[in-house]
């Protein structure tokens, strides 16, 4: 397929000649593809919004070439430009930019008052996108009297007025509150799946990976990876199992309200191309980690790997931690190593005493118990309704993948054969996709430990 944007060696120099000359992008190639949902992905300062708006043309570009939809940008006339702003590419910014002077409906439309449409045209399409975003009701109010969440969408459906190919998101949720950014985040993927545009999102925040089919790993001014995502999945239940322990979290209220789960929830999302050992790394440190760059966080699962296969003791872990990044170590104070190394062996307690329930359920109470919180959990990422009989099969189901009696290919067929040839009649797909929930948790209660 044909990238829909492409950069080739692109270097972007600010201040080029002067004494703060700075190098914000340097020989950065990458191609974007058409329908797909992109993430530049880095922290603070790498460059990424840089690259944003060398893609957008509004940034010069020092050195290489920018291609959009094949064309080289340097043959691009004046009006091409003007057609790429208006007609190509639709902007979300984190502060929204919206003209407070305007009324919300007067915002959206704008957009299209420059292509000279007719006003009883541009209102009847913002309306139709005010009723997709479930602000209708706001059409004409002012937005100042308006949520962060609501004026975001506001500034989506001003961006989707004239139909774009290409939806670009400066961190549009970095100054929204969890549950505002969560219904952002979906409307943004909703766009992508479901209009097909092209989006790309630029952001620091790991929780939203899952949501990309392929992620741009920026670093210092340069691209350090490219991971193409082959299940990129809603994480609905996900992000809010996240917000849920980051509250815990910060009101001090401890592993005390630590669930497997949400680990587990974590794991099962988008990361199939992960090994078990690597998703049991990649989770916890997740968990833990929001504030450390993309190389400690990597150092961080190494380590945790490591810990978790035995090689390394609680002690030596901790040292590692704490050992200064240029010897190798991740590079954290004292005091934070220890507060980490405390609370992943605390982790690493809990989800073993879990999976050592799982392991040995002799009960048939506890037996019982484990399949109705298993079913919970799979059914989460179903968003269908079950008769009665379908859920007595699933547990059924689920108890025997749990006693050993039925193999994880019997357990999706199980939930794939039609409910009158005694399945449980779910589509293919969904059914492949529980089933693979399933033997996630699974494998980590038989796998290696
Ligand atoms: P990101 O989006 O990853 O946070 P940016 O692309 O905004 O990063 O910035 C990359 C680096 O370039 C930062 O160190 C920033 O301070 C610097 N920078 C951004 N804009 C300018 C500018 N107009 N002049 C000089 N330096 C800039």
């Amino acid at each position: 397929m044909e990238p829909i944007i492409k950069t080739e060696n692109i270097k972007v120099i600010y201040n080029k000649g002067q004494d703060n000359e700075y190098i914000a992008l340097n020989d950065i190639s990458i191609e974007v593809f058409p329908e797909e949902y992109s993430i530049f992905f880095g922290p603070s300062g790498c460059g990424k919004s840089t690259l944003l708006y060398t893609i957008l043309g509004l940034q010069k570009i020092s050195e290489g070439k920018l291609y959009i939809k094949g064309r080289e940008s340097s043959s691009f006339s004046e009006a091409d430009k003007s057609n790429l702003d208006s007609q190509f590419f639709g902007i979300v910014f984190q502060n929204f930019n919206l003209i407070y002077s305007l009324n919300v409906i007067d915002n959206i439309a704008l957009p299209q008052v420059f292509l000279e449409s007719k006003k009883e045209v541009r209102l009847a399409k913002s309306k139709t996108l005010l009723a997709r975003f479930g602000i209708e009701t706001r059409a004409h109010n002012l937005p100042a009297s308006l949520s962060g969440g609501q004026q975001q969408r506001v500034a989506i459906c001003r961006a989707l007025v004239n139909d774009p190919l290409v939806l670009l998101a400066d961190e549009p949720v970095g100054n929204l509150d969890s549950e505002s950014a969560r219904v952002v985040m979906e409307s943004i993927y909703d766009i992508n799946k479901k209009d097909k545009k092209t989006v790309i999102l630029v952001t620091h925040d790991h929780t939203f990976l899952p949501y990309a089919d392929r992620i741009y790993y920026f670093k210092d001014a340069k691209l350090e990876k490219v991971v193409q995502n082959t299940h990129p999945k809603k994480m609905i239940a996900g992000a809010k199992n996240l917000q849920q322990e980051e509250a815990s979290e910060t009101t001090g209220s401890g592993t005390g309200d630590f669930t497997p789960f949400g680990e587990l929830e974590k794991m099962a999302r988008a990361h199939h191309f992960m090994t078990v050992p690597q998703l049991k790394a990649w989770s916890i440190t997740n968990y833990l980690t929001d504030e450390f760059t993309v190389n400690q966080i990597e150092r961080l699962e190494k380590f945790m790997e490591e810990m978790l296969a035995g090689k390394l003791s609680e002690h030596a872990f901790f040292e590692k931690l704490n050992a200064p990044f240029s010897e190798g170590g991740v590079g954290l104070y004292q005091g934070t190593a220890i507060r980490f190394t405390q609370k992943i062996s605390s982790i690493l307690r809990e989800v073993g005493a879990f999976l050592q329930n799982l392991k040995n359920i002799k009960d048939p109470q506890e037996s019982l118990k484990m399949v109705d919180i298993l079913r919970k959990f799979l059914l989460e990422e179903y968003h269908g309704s079950l008769s009665q009989e379908q859920i007595q099969r699933l547990e059924k189901g689920i108890g025997e993948r749990l006693a050993g009696s039925m193999n994880d290919l019997q357990f999706s067929e199980l939930l794939d054969k039609s409910v009158s040839e005694g399945g449980i009649g779910l589509n293919t797909l969904t059914a492949e996709h529980l089933s693979e929930r399933l033997e996630i948790i699974l494998a980590q209660a038989y796998e290696s430990n």
